[in-house]
């Protein structure tokens, strides 16, 4: 056992119901569906959180998500519309800290809603939106998530680690202390030391964040290695 359920579950530790399962993602039943047909579409890498994972495995549970959206219209079950939604932290209604895509059947009268406070109802002044989107513009730049970044080569690291593929796993781990020392030695991941190591954000973008320091980079303690547990 991890401390990860989903960890187990694609380990075979635990049970679920498989839809499919490939190098990088696999698709199984959720075990309290919203509505009949719920899957979730989840990353062999353990990652908490969609800011942890590598480039490829997110994109990849999307094309995932994109198949099961197809079968499950198909399917008989009942589907007149989907909903793909990840919750991303507890504070947005994530449970289980191991990125998933729910993907969830919708038919009208189902009885579900999102609920919004009243707040949502009033529109923003341009001149907010756009304070928002400088912002955000600049730092989607300095963070430049790319698949041949460390980054990329720890998750998978883990990733070939965890389907047994020791050497290759280990390959991994050297691309990424080439790409980036500062992650050398580091097993699974630590964002932190590679965003912050040469060449990744600019020196003046924290500065000129309003309100502090990036949240990408203030993680005091990176997660352990899922199979040093
Ligand atoms: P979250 O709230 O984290 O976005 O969603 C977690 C989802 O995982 C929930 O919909 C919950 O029903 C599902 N879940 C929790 N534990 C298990 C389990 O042991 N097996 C399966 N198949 N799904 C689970
Ligand atoms: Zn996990």
């Amino acid at each position: 056992m991890t401390s990860c359920i989903f960890c187990d579950i694609l380990f075979g530790i635990a049970p679920a119901s498989f839809i499919q399962r490939d190098d990088l993602c696999a698709a199984f039943m959720d075990i309290r569906p919203v509505n009949p047909g719920h899957v979730l579409v989840v990353p062999h890498a353990h990652a908490a959180l969609v800011s942890e994972l590598d480039a490829v495995s997110i994109g990849h549970m999307l094309q995932v998500a994109q198949r099961v959206d197809v079968a499950l219209r198909a399917s008989g079950i009942k589907c007149e519309g989907v909903n793909l939604i990840i919750s991303d932290g507890a504070v947005a209604g994530q449970e289980v800290p191991h990125v998933h895509l729910h993907v969830i059947p919708r038919f009208r009268g189902d009885g579900h809603h999102f609920r919004f406070s009243p707040a949502y109802f009033t529109k923003t002044p341009a001149s907010e939106l756009g304070k928002n989107a400088e912002s955000l513009a600049e730092w989607n730049v300095a963070i430049g998530m790319k698949p041949d970044d460390a980054n990329f080569y720890i998750n998978m690291g883990s990733v070939l680690q965890k389907l047994g593929k020791t050497d290759e796993s280990q390959e991994a781990f050297k691309k990424a202390a080439t790409l980036n020392p500062a992650s050398a030695g580091m097993g699974f991941y630590n964002r932190a030391a590679i965003l912050t190591g040469p060449g990744r954000v600019p020196a003046g973008a924290r500065s000129r964040r309003p309100g502090g320091s990036c949240p990408t980079t203030s993680a005091a303690s990176p997660p352990t290695a899922w199979w040093a547990r």
